[in-house]
């Protein structure tokens, strides 16, 4: 069986649209409402000649009831059948109490972790993510989902990781 990358992350910071980034086509819904991705929906990826699985997952909360706890659950699950986990910010917003306590949750899943800095636009939003060095996951990966920049190193740093 091919390798899994599963895609976690708070509600709203790209995920989806870093999973069409990657698979190279619009499949993963993306909204503007946050919590629409239910499922752990498994894609096929490819890349320098590579082939993976990736998994997008609903938004991660902590503490979430109901609906939103079965999303966290769901992603949950993802995380545990992952061989490498992309954990998403939002590189305009910084680390909040969210990420970090899904951090918490990421260190007891014992999985190797790349940290993706997402919608990092521009240079200036590039240089901010710097200070994700502080969630204490190594590196970020500042990188535009939705305009493609940087995911070219991300897609490197993935297949580094397999
Ligand atoms: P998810 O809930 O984490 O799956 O987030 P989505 O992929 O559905 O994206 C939520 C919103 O963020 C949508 O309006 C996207 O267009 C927007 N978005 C995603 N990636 C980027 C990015 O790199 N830059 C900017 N500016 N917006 C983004
Ligand atoms: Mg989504």
């Amino acid at each position: 069986p091919q390798p899994v990358v599963a895609v976690v992350g708070r509600p709203n910071v790209g995920k989806s649209t870093l999973v069409n980034r990657i698979i190279g086509r619009r499949q993963a819904v993306v909204e503007d409402v946050p919590g629409v991705t239910r499922d752990r929906i498994p894609y096929d990826a490819q890349w320098s000649g590579r082939a993976f699985t990736v998994v997008d997952t609903g938004g991660w909360e902590p503490d979430a009831r109901d609906r939103a706890a079965a999303i966290a659950a769901q992603a949950e699950a993802a995380v545990a059948t992952a061989d490498v986990v992309l954990f998403v910010v939002d590189a305009t917003v910084g680390s909040t109490d969210v990420d970090e306590a899904a951090v918490k949750m990421l260190r007891r899943s014992a999985k190797p972790v790349i940290l993706v800095a997402n919608k990092a636009d521009n240079t200036s939003i590039e240089l901010e993510a710097t200070s994700l060095w502080s969630l204490g996951l190594g590196e970020p990966h500042p990188v535009s989902a939705l305009h493609g920049r940087g995911s070219g190193d991300l897609l490197d740093a993935i297949l580094a990781a397999l």
